[in-house]
């Protein structure tokens, strides 16, 4: 769009609307667009991988839920954001916000004795929930992707020592996607004194927490029992800070109160009934794709990470008006886009003709795709095409012979990302 839109609350709902990656239907309800899609669906691709490293089992649960196991839980009417639909005959329906409604009684099907634990299935789903104030793009949606993860143990041990697995790979999923996440200590509702949060510092976050300069320990100020400037109780060296972030994912153990619910419990090995402890483990793709443009940007866009970027190399070709300069132009450019994408490089070719190189360079900024090649009459006069990165503002010429193999080289290399929200 030629203009960002006027109504936009956040950095990430300006840029990801005014670059064309979203489409906004209703408040908290987005189209993702081709270019937004691809960046989804690397998200998802990363936290699919660190989930079955974990040895988690892909599944695909209905979003669409009776009410029958919400009334076994007692959270028909106590999760506030629920949205509650009537089906045909009358029947009542929710959209799911969560899903241990359904993994529960599911899970109980199958797993009949201790042996059969533990077990950890997660899905890669949109959720719903009717959040009174959806804000500020992909933070806060009605319709949103998240992926849920539960386990099941047979000890509250074993639990323990799944947990603490699952919460160290996530730091590894929010690293892959540029994210430099704060473990947290939050609220854990009455089942374990604490959950564990994943928070992104930044100034536009909506929650608050503490966080200890020295150690790194960090609490959410719902449950904080310390302030800005206090000594730090827990390594005892340094001093705590209020820091603004977003959540980004939450952890929890939810020890036996869901398996007790639908009285789901395994025969031991003297034949007795044992029971069933959980955790679930929550990630959330679209907020984790807008909280990366609220970390990653400048006055002139958004910079994408090169692991979660919607292609590589943004490939501009510059136009001109002598038919055969502009042939060889267009001949180079194709050379090199399809020589690139044969090494496995993603290329997007901005090819348009009627657009001057100005307006070409602004858009390849707001788009922020990590690295932009320009092929032009005067690139070609030194047998060469131009190289900038996104977060330098040097551009140098590489000899066209040369782009593949620094391209590969430079996609290779690690991140060299610094955060500007
Ligand atoms: P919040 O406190 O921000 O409303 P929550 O604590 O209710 O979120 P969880 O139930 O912990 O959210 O959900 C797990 C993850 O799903 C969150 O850490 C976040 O990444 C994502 N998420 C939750 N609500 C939304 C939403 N409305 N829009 C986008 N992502 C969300
Ligand atoms: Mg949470």
């Amino acid at each position: 769009m030629k203009e960002a839109p006027h109504d936009a609350d956040s950095v990430n709902a300006r840029l990801l609307v005014q670059a064309g990656f979203i489409n906004q239907l209703a408040a908290g309800i987005y189209t993702y667009l081709p270019l937004g899609l691809r960046v989804l669906t690397k998200i998802k691709t990363i936290i699919r991988e660190e989930m079955q490293a974990v040895g988690g089992q892909e599944i695909l649960m209905p979003a669409l839920i009776p009410k029958a196991p919400w009334e076994a839980t007692k959270r028909w009417d106590a999760i506030d954001v629920l949205f509650k639909l009537k089906g045909a005959g009358d029947k009542d329906f929710a959209l799911g916000p969560t899903h241990e409604e359904v993994v529960t009684p599911l899970v109980q099907q199958y797993v009949k004795s201790y042996k059969d634990l533990p077990v950890s299935v997660y899905q890669i789903q949109d959720k719903f929930r009717n959040e009174p104030r959806a804000k500020s793009g992909l933070l806060r949606g009605r319709e949103f992707a998240m992926k849920d993860m539960y386990s099941f143990h047979a000890s509250l041990a074993d639990l323990e020592q799944y947990y603490d697995r699952v919460k160290q790979q996530y730091l590894s999923a929010f690293a892959r996607c540029g994210l430099d996440a704060i473990v947290t200590e939050a609220s854990g509702g009455v089942f374990s004194k604490y959950s564990h949060e994943y928070q992104v510092a930044t100034t536009s976050g909506e929650d608050i927490i503490y966080q200890c300069g020295q150690c790194r320990w960090a609490v959410n100020r719902e449950i904080a029992e310390v302030k800005d400037g206090d000594a730090c109780h827990r390594c005892g060296k340094g001093v705590v800070r209020e820091v603004k972030a977003i959540e980004v994912g939450n952890i929890f153990k939810l020890s036996t109160r869901f398996a007790d619910d639908f009285g789901f419990h395994v025969a031991l090995e003297d034949g007795s009934a044992g029971k069933v402890w959980m955790g679930c483990y929550g990630f959330g793709p679209s907020r984790v794709m807008g909280s990366i443009i609220e970390v990653h940007h400048d006055d002139a866009g958004m910079r994408w990470p090169k692991s979660v970027a919607p292609y590589h190399v943004h490939l501009v070709s510059l136009s001109h008006k002598d038919e055969s300069v502009k042939n060889q132009i267009d001949e180079a450019a194709q050379e090199l886009h399809d020589a690139l994408e044969a090494a496995g490089v993603e290329v997007v070719w901005d090819d348009r003709e009627d657009v001057r190189a100005g307006e070409k360079f602004a858009d390849a900024d707001l788009i922020g795709i990590p690295l932009r090649l320009v092929v032009s009459e005067k690139t070609l006069s030194e047998g060469a095409a131009e190289w900038k990165e996104r977060h330098e503002t040097e551009a140098r010429l590489v000899k066209l012979e040369d782009v593949l193999q620094e391209t590969k080289e430079w996609l290779a290399a690690p991140e060299r990302l610094t955060s500007h929200g």
